[in-house]
């Protein structure tokens, strides 16, 4: 819009008269402007000040104006941007008589004298009939101000009688309103119109008013006629919702006081008429006024239900409604002054849309249903027939809870999926389980130890502090994000204990946390516990077996309800988590078993020219034998002769204690290479075995909040043990540590540190030892190098 547009529009219009003083009232050429001549008053003597020529310019003269042609300039475009989201005032402002109501409601005799009231009606609803992509809703209402009194011109047409509760102007942020004024919807142009006739018609008979002229009150009175229209519609997912609203309001007559010449009531009456435009007429300055903050809407009932359609985000346009005879000039002055004055109201309109939450709900309740028919009619082709897409019930959720726990249990392989909200309820529950589970462990970790936050290390150095001045020894251990604070007591023996791998369970209630601890790397824990855990390491097989049987949780195998028997375990172990070490084991063996092949071929060797060497030694002495007998042929020389046979076998064992000694190398080199070969295929079998162990006790006989250790997250997987754990601790180094803390420790608590210090170098070497092996190992061709570990003897026999 330009700044054009931002102006409220003022027009003239004349009623017309048979006395139209032509002298006096002249028309521009372009039907805009308006000027007024007065011939000087002859009773006040040559000498007047007062002016003779006005010129007042307008946005249109209406002049001999058909209602069709009143109604086109003066409201059709400010009725049809009301239909898009613009609210719009339209005002009839002049002397009684001047022909506001002809302009704004005009004749109910002939169609064609029919006012803007009626012609905006059907305006609004035929463009609401038309609309394909917006639902529109029409509203009415009717109000009337007499002597400051709001009424409700409509409240008797449908009712049986005005309601009892005044009238009242309210103010809030989304604009001024009317409360207790009834508001009718309309469907059609007929019902609108019915109302706006009865109301008219009542009017006169509803209200106590001067007897001596009906007409009187008539021009008292400000009627206001509101359109309401909200349109709804859609964009995207949401739905928009424009209101706008139409006010038509036909002001009081506008004549001074002093003419009037009433008395007693009917002078009341004209001094609130006047007053209220007064007011009408300082708003409209105080608007005009860009320097103006403060315009003082509420100093009257129609100033303030006007508060909205004067200078705010209104189109507005005033009509003044003049007389043309030449005995009104004064009110005739007085209307164009104030006409012109509206024009100097600057307005910014601008389109009432909001997201209708309630018409959002209505359309997207409609889109579900409707999608729920596609996805019925989808499911029905594809034979899907059962499925459901409402919330889930309480049933439904029990039936998936125990779904996913028989899946974790492993008694059913999957769980199938039947809808998203059946999925997301799945996850749920997984959620809830896992949460729980946690929940536990920390309940037991609290019971047991005072967790601190691990980031809060002010809490820990806290902690720290008041544990080490009590017993003197502090020291911390992290679980699960949590710093665990375990005071050494002196008094309760302190101890640092390495925790061994295997992670034997118990089912004693009271030590599960110790179990549940062995799963983590290092802690501090006391002799009582290390005392427990020894018995518990040096229980045998089948007192683990019995224990387990309570402890069936979680177990690999779905079948199973008690652990399966080692043998047949090993066999699936050796095809699952193990079989890399197997495969390793296997083919380290049959390297050995070549090398014992080929070391037994080259010993069988040796044997046989070992016995041929003896055979021809023999050989030989007989023919030296032979030649002692016969004489001994010497040359001159002094060599003694011999013959060609004793000199081939001389050759030959020659060459055969070549040969032996050369195959006696190799044996050599094979019997050490066997011997090697052995070593590496012994701690194969050690790593096979120990691995199948922790794997064993983890999947079967491991209680569940042990179990909870190995959750994702945890740094410990079934049957898989980190290798910087196996590679980083020897645990003859770590058995070795216990006892000599067993022997040192409770004499000498302060020699922790020294003790610390040097398992840690003997760790270390060790490392480097096992480093330099298997790099030895390497180097070796042909030889498979898997990572070793020395075990205690295992319980099970592998071949
Ligand atoms: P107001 O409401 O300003 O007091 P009215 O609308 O009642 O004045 O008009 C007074 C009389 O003049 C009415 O009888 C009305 O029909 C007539 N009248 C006013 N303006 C026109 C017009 N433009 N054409 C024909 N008749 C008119
Ligand atoms: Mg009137």
């Amino acid at each position: 819009m330009d700044t054009v547009e931002k102006r409220v529009h003022a027009f003239v219009r004349i009623r017309p008269t048979a006395d139209f003083a032509q002298d006096m009232i002249k028309f521009g050429q372009d039907n805009k402007s308006i000027d007024i001549y007065i011939k000087k008053d002859v009773k006040k003597g040559v000498v007047n000040n007062r002016q003779t020529e006005w010129s007042f310019r307008l946005d249109g003269v209406l002049h001999n104006a058909s209602q069709d042609l009143a109604y086109e300039t003066i409201a059709e475009k400010l009725v049809s941007e009301a239909l898009n989201g613009y609210n719009g005032t339209i005002m009839c402002y002049g002397q009684t008589g001047a022909g506001k109501t002809y302009t704004m409601t005009g004749t109910t005799a002939d169609y064609r004298h029919r006012g803007i009231i009626p012609r905006a009606i059907q305006q609004v609803l035929k463009a609401a009939a038309h609309c394909v992509d917006r639902f529109v809703t029409v509203r009415v209402s009717y109000l009337e101000i007499y002597n400051e009194t709001l009424c409700d011109l409509l409240a008797t047409v449908t009712s049986s009688g005005t309601s009892d509760v005044p009238l009242a102007v309210v103010d809030c942020p989304e604009g001024v309103y009317v409360k207790g004024l009834s508001i009718h919807t309309v469907n059609h142009e007929e019902d609108a119109l019915n109302l706006l006739f009865e109301a008219r018609r009542n009017k006169y008979c509803s209200l106590v008013i001067a007897e001596h002229a009906l007409n009187k009150h008539s021009s008292r009175s400000h009627c206001i006629f509101t359109i309401y229209i909200e349109c709804n519609f859609r964009v995207l997912s949401d739905v928009k919702c424009i209101n706008s609203k139409i006010n038509l309001i036909d002001l009081a007559g506008s004549e001074r006081l002093s003419k009037t010449g009433s008395e007693g009531q009917v002078l009341k009456e004209a001094t609130y008429i006047n007053k209220s435009l007064s007011f009408l007429e300082q708003i409209v300055i105080a608007l005009s006024d860009p320097r103006r903050d403060h315009i003082p809407f509420r100093q009257s009932k129609l100033t303030h239900v006007l508060k909205d359609s004067l200078g705010g985000n209104c189109n507005t346009v005033l009509v003044a409604n003049i007389c043309g005879e030449a005995v009104h000039v004064d009110e005739t002055l007085s209307s164009l002054r104030f006409a012109t004055r509206m024009k100097w109201i600057t307005t910014e309109p601008v389109v009432n849309e909001t997201s209708d939450m309630r018409w959002t709900v209505k359309t997207l309740e409609k889109e579900i249903s409707f999608l729920k028919r596609e996805l019925a009619m989808h499911d029905s082709l594809v034979n899907r027939s059962l499925v459901t897409y409402d919330p889930l019930t309480e049933i439904q959720i029990a039936d998936i809870k125990s779904q996913v726990l028989k899946y974790l249990e492993g008694s059913i392989d999957e769980i199938d999926i039947v809808n998203i909200r059946q999925v997301q309820e799945v996850f749920r529950q997984f959620k809830q389980l896992l949460s729980q589970q946690e929940q536990e462990v920390e309940a037991r970790l609290r019971s047991k130890y005072a967790l601190i936050d691990k980031n809060d290390f002010a809490a820990i150095a806290a902690a720290q502090k008041t544990a080490g001045f009590l017993t003197n020894k502090v020291s911390t251990c992290s679980v699960f994000g949590f710093q665990l604070l375990v005071p050494v007591q002196t008094d309760l023996v302190p101890l640092v204990h390495l925790v061994r791998k295997e992670g034997i369970g118990t089912s004693s209630s009271g030590k599960e946390i110790d179990a549940l601890l062995q799963s983590k790397n290092q802690l501090i824990t006391s002799t009582k516990d290390l005392d427990m855990k020894e018995g518990v390491r040096n229980q045998d097989a089948a007192n683990i077996d019995t224990q387990s049987s309570k402890l069936a949780f979680l177990k690999d195998s779905p079948q199973l309800s008690s652990p399966p028997s080692k043998p047949a375990a090993f066999e699936q172990f050796k095809k699952e988590c193990g079989s890399e070490i197997n495969r390793i084991f296997k083919e380290n063996k049959s390297i050995l078993l070549a090398r014992r092949k080929r070391s037994a071929a080259v010993a069988q060797r040796l044997n046989l020219m070992k016995q041929e060497m003896e055979r021809i030694k023999e050989a030989l002495g007989a023919q030296q034998q032979e030649r002692w007998q016969q004489g001994e042929y010497v040359d001159e020389t002094g060599q003694i002769i011999i013959d060609e046979e004793e000199f081939l076998l001389i050759m030959k064992l020659k060459d055969l204690k070549k040969e032996y000694r050369s195959d006696y190398a190799e044996l050599q080199d094979l019997k050490a290479e066997i011997q090697y070969c052995q070593q590496l295929v012994d701690q194969c079998r050690n790593k096979l075995v120990s691995e199948f162990e922790i794997w064993y006790n983890e999947s079967f006989l491991i209680p569940k909040d042990v179990q909870d250790t190995l959750k994702p997250g945890g740094n410990i997987r079934p049957g898989m043990i980190p290798i910087n754990r196996v590679m980083c601790l020897e645990e003859d180094v770590q058995d070795g540590f216990e006892r000599m803390q067993e022997a040192a420790l409770p004499a000498c608590p302060d020699s922790l540190s020294f003790y610390t210090a040097k398992m840690k170098a003997e760790q270390k070497h060790s490392y480097s030892r096992t480093m330099g092996a298997l790099e030895q190992m390497r180097r070796k061709p042909g030889l498979i190098t898997a990572t070793m570990r020395s075990k205690s003897p295992a319980p099970l026999r592998v071949a």
